[in-house]
């Protein structure tokens, strides 16, 4: 008997694991990546979590698909920012039947706990999100199954009800007992979570949807640097500190000019190359201004191939304007 997870590399998903595989059953952890997960790595983690109970795990990579069909026209609408969580949820429950087909497992687990978050965890929202993925009785989750109707997985047999949990609310308490239970170590997650969620990177998308077509390999573009939009509609994006510079020269999207400055140290930008010669010039000295320059001086700045030269402005306030974020 297998069974394939869905896996966020939380407590929660992993103590719905440990309760499965402790009932010899195989686990498969399948974590999907929708490419707005958070800025630091997490597979360490996801891969001690699933060493710890047992199970392999899997990266599933559904960023084209999820800006395809979840989220510019999410059925369900958004969350509090630009998160799409009902319908992500369907679409995350779409995925792991498909993965459990191919694997030839017979049910999903998931580490949702009920009432645990208002919105996309009450009876209704975990219903519709089970009705749209067809996976309506496919679906058993360990850590609440005791207060939820019985699943295929109860009903015949291959899973016992009675070793399984009925946690019901935001309380970790039980959750904790297991931890102590299972001896289990290092469970606090990394980094924050998904960043559709976040106030400020919702205002970052809402802005780019204004403008332009969004397309996968404009994620990596969003994820970094502090975020400004010129009078003509040029996207310019400045690196805030080393790190981010150092994501930002990684990046390759035809659609953006690479600008640093020369023979000053300075942050590393992006330009959207719709930029008009006014947009260029006061990109150049935006980025400036984020430099130690001197008064009235003027520097030069590279533009791929191109060279700019520009004065920076006298005060950063003269920026604010522009920026988005
Ligand atoms: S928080 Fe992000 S990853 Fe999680 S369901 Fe909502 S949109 Fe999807």
């Amino acid at each position: 008997m297998k069974a394939v997870a869905l896996f966020s590399g939380g407590l929660d998903s992993t103590l719905a694991i440990k309760l499965i595989v402790d009932q010899n059953i195989e686990v498969l952890a399948v974590n999907i990546n929708t490419g707005f997960g958070s800025t630091k790595s997490r597979l360490e983690h996801m891969q001690n979590m699933c060493k710890q109970v047992g199970a392999e795990l899997k990266i599933v990579d559904i960023e084209s698909e999820f800006l395809q069909d979840v989220l510019f026209d999410p059925k369900h609408g958004y969350g509090k920012n630009f998160n799409p969580c009902i319908d992500c949820h369907a679409k995350m429950f779409a995925v792991a039947k498909r993965v459990m087909e191919a694997e030839g497992a017979s049910f999903l687990i998931s580490g949702e706990v009920l009432g645990q978050r208002p919105m996309s965890q009450n009876k209704d929202a975990m219903q519709t999100v089970l009705n749209e993925s067809n996976c309506d009785g496919l679906l058993l989750r360990p850590l609440s199954a005791k207060a939820l109707a019985p699943t295929i997985a109860e009903i015949e047999g291959w899973v016992d009800r009675e070793k399984l949990e009925g946690i019901v609310g935001r309380s970790r308490d039980r959750q904790l007992e297991l931890v102590k239970e299972i001896g289990l170590e290092d469970f606090e997650t990394p980094g924050g979570g998904c960043l559709l969620t976040d106030e400020n990177f919702a205002k970052k998308m809402f802005d780019f949807i204004k403008y332009d077509k969004f397309e996968v390999k404009d994620i990596p573009v969003m994820k970094f640097g502090r975020h400004l939009r010129l009078p003509d509609g040029a996207k310019l994006v400045v690196g805030r500190n080393k790190d981010e510079n150092l994501h930002l020269q990684e990046i390759d999207n035809d659609k953006y000019y690479h600008i640093k400055t020369i023979a000053l140290p300075g942050p590393h930008s992006l330009l959207g190359k719709n930029a008009t010669t006014a947009d260029k010039e006061l990109a150049a000295r935006i980025i400036l201004t984020y430099c130690k320059t001197q008064e009235n001086k003027t520097y030069t700045l590279s533009f791929d191939e191109e060279e700019l030269t520009a004065v920076p402005f006298d005060s950063r306030d003269e920026i604010k304007p522009y920026t988005v974020m």
